[in-house]
Parts: C-alpha cells; sequence; structure tokens
C-alpha cells in the first residue's frame, strides 16, 4: 500500500511508529501520524502555535523522538489511522501528483477527525486543505526554478558556387554562404543565443576560425556541442525563437525541416524552436542579397 509514498511521507510513517512506541501507546493513532510529520515536514506546521494543540502531541516533540528507542513494528495503526493511510493516495491522485507527499499525508489525517482539523486551524495553521497544500508545495518547486534567456545575431556574405546551409540544412539557391565552416547564420546564432543564456561566453571562444578543425564543419556539430556543455552545467532548453534575413530565397517552406534538424541536434522538439523570415525591403548588403543574417533568442531553465 506504501508504493506511491514518497521517501519523505515513509519517514513520517516511520517517526509515527517511534512516536507511537515512545507514547507506549497500543495502537497508533492520528496524533503519532501528526508527531511523525511534525518530525519530518516540520515546515508544513510552521505557522501552528503548539500550545493550542492537544497536549498528548505537544508532549511527543521531536526532541523526544530522537530519544525513543526504536520503532515497534508490532503496533496497529487504529481505525482512524487506517482510513488516513488508504485516503491519502486518492488525495494525492485527486491532485494528479505522482506520489504521496507528507502535506497529503496531513490532509487526509485531517479529513479522517475533522475536530483535530479545527484545532489545528485554531491553532495558527493558515491552510489544512489538500488542494492548497500541494499547490504550495508545486509553488515552492517552481520558485526554485531558474530560468535564464539569451540573444544571438549572425551574419555570412553569400557567394557563387557555394552552399546555402541554413538551420542545418541545405536550401537549394544560386549563391551560398561564405565562412570558415558551413557559414550556417541560423545554427550560429542559436549557438550564442544559447552561450549567452548559460553563461558561456560565445561561438568564437569555443570554436574558433583560426582552428583548421571547424573547417566547413556544419552548424549543426556546434549546435550538439553547445548542448553538452549545457548539460554539464544542468540547463535544459526551453524555447528558441529566431529570425533569418533574407531577400532571396523563400525560407518558410524550408522551415519544417530546419526545425526537425535543430530540434535533433538539441536534443528538444520541433514545437520548442520557432522560425520566421523577413526580408531586408532591398536595402543594404542583405537586401542586394550580397548577405544574410540571423537573429536568435533561447530560454533555458536549470
Ligand atoms: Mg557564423
Amino acid at each position: 500500500m506504501f508504493e506511491k509514498f514518497d521517501d519523505e511521507t515513509r519517514r513520517c510513517i516511520f517517526m509515527a511508529r517511534l512516536a507511537a512506541a515512545a507514547d507506549n501507546s497500543k495502537t497508533m493513532t492520528l496524533l503519532h501520524f501528526l508527531a511523525g510529520i511534525r518530525k519530518e515536514s516540520p515546515t508544513i506546521f510552521r505557522n501552528v502555535n503548539w500550545a493550542k494543540v492537544p497536549l498528548k502531541l505537544v508532549r511527543l516533540t521531536p526532541e523526544s523522538l530522537n530519544l525513543a528507542s526504536k520503532a515497534n513494528n508490532e503496533i496497529p495503526v487504529d481505525a482512524k489511522g487506517k482510513r488516513a493511510l488508504t485516503a491519502a493516495p486518492e488525495i494525492a491522485k485527486k491532485l494528479h501528483a505522482e506520489h504521496v507527499t507528507p502535506a497529503h499525508l496531513l490532509a487526509a489525517v485531517f479529513a479522517a477527525d475533522a475536530k483535530l482539523r479545527k484545532q489545528f486551524q485554531k491553532a495558527g495553521m493558515a491552510e489544512t486543505s489538500p488542494k492548497n497544500a500541494a499547490t504550495q508545495r508545486a509553488q515552492a518547486a517552481e520558485r526554485q526554478r531558474v530560468s535564464r534567456s539569451g540573444i544571438g545575431y549572425d551574419l555570412h556574405r553569400l557567394a557563387v558556387n557555394r552552399k546555402l546551409m541554413i538551420g542545418g540544412i541545405e536550401v537549394p539557391f544560386e549563391k551560398g554562404s561564405v565562412g570558415h565552416s558551413d557559414g550556417d547564420v541560423l545554427s550560429h546564432a542559436i549557438c550564442d543565443a544559447l552561450l549567452g543564456a548559460a553563461g558561456l561566453g560565445d561561438i568564437g571562444t569555443h570554436f574558433p576560425d583560426t582552428d583548421p578543425k571547424w573547417r566547413g564543419v556544419s552548424g549543426l556539430v556546434f549546435l550538439r556541442q553547445v548542448r553538452q556543455y549545457l548539460e554539464r552545467k544542468n540547463w535544459k532548453i526551453r524555447h528558441i525563437d529566431a529570425i533569418v534575413v533574407a531577400e532571396r530565397p523563400k525560407l518558410g517552406p524550408h522551415f519544417p525541416a530546419m526545425r526537425a534538424a535543430l530540434a535533433k541536434s538539441l536534443s528538444i522538439t520541433s514545437e520548442q524552436i520557432n522560425l520566421k523570415a523577413k526580408t531586408h525591403e532591398g536595402l543594404g548588403e542583405i537586401g542586394r542579397g550580397e548577405a544574410l543574417a540571423a537573429h536568435a533568442i533561447a530560454t533555458i531553465e536549470s
């Protein structure tokens, strides 16, 4: 019955046994469960004025459990305690939680004894409903998450007798981009956005164009390498948005293939990559078809 209970909740139950033993009780009661939760997950009770809760529970302090000899597996759980143990996984399931947490167990304890719940509410326990307890924990986890963004930009000249590589695929065109590597503006801009978000410098530092090793290398190879740098620092890629600026050719029809290639090299889904195309209204080098550029922004999360 405990396979859905997380480690912390299992420890709460172990401590509840210890509380029953320390209490010389013939059965494990809801008060022992509360003592166990208080010992293992004290923050749940941070607003409680202990002078206003059942005296027996007050005596079962976390310190007294430290002194208790050992948990006695022989002590049976009483009827209300059994009800709480059965209800806890049901509460977790209702809240779409994968595991039963101490907050779910606490909610089940209060569900089994309304009087006890009232007593704790009077003692200052702000919220004893399971939904809010679980929501609070989820919000706390969310607050701990760190998210960062980075920006990237690249430009390459266009010349005849070169392949036009954009977003890891070859786009049929009369010209191609000039560069030490394959000149893939989009992949390079995304590399810089990712490196920037993770605070890891820029593409030139990691893949210098003075190094013959990178001659003609695909932008996707750089992206795979950058992904590994991020993984080592425990960053996960959440989303990438990019703009390719080129007068010609039309890029929209190639976007699905580009997104698939980029996503594969970054180990994310195509849905996490958004691509946009712009012309340069005939102005400047890009407008004259002498160059193309790309801007990218990446969001990562720890
Ligand atoms: Mg470049």
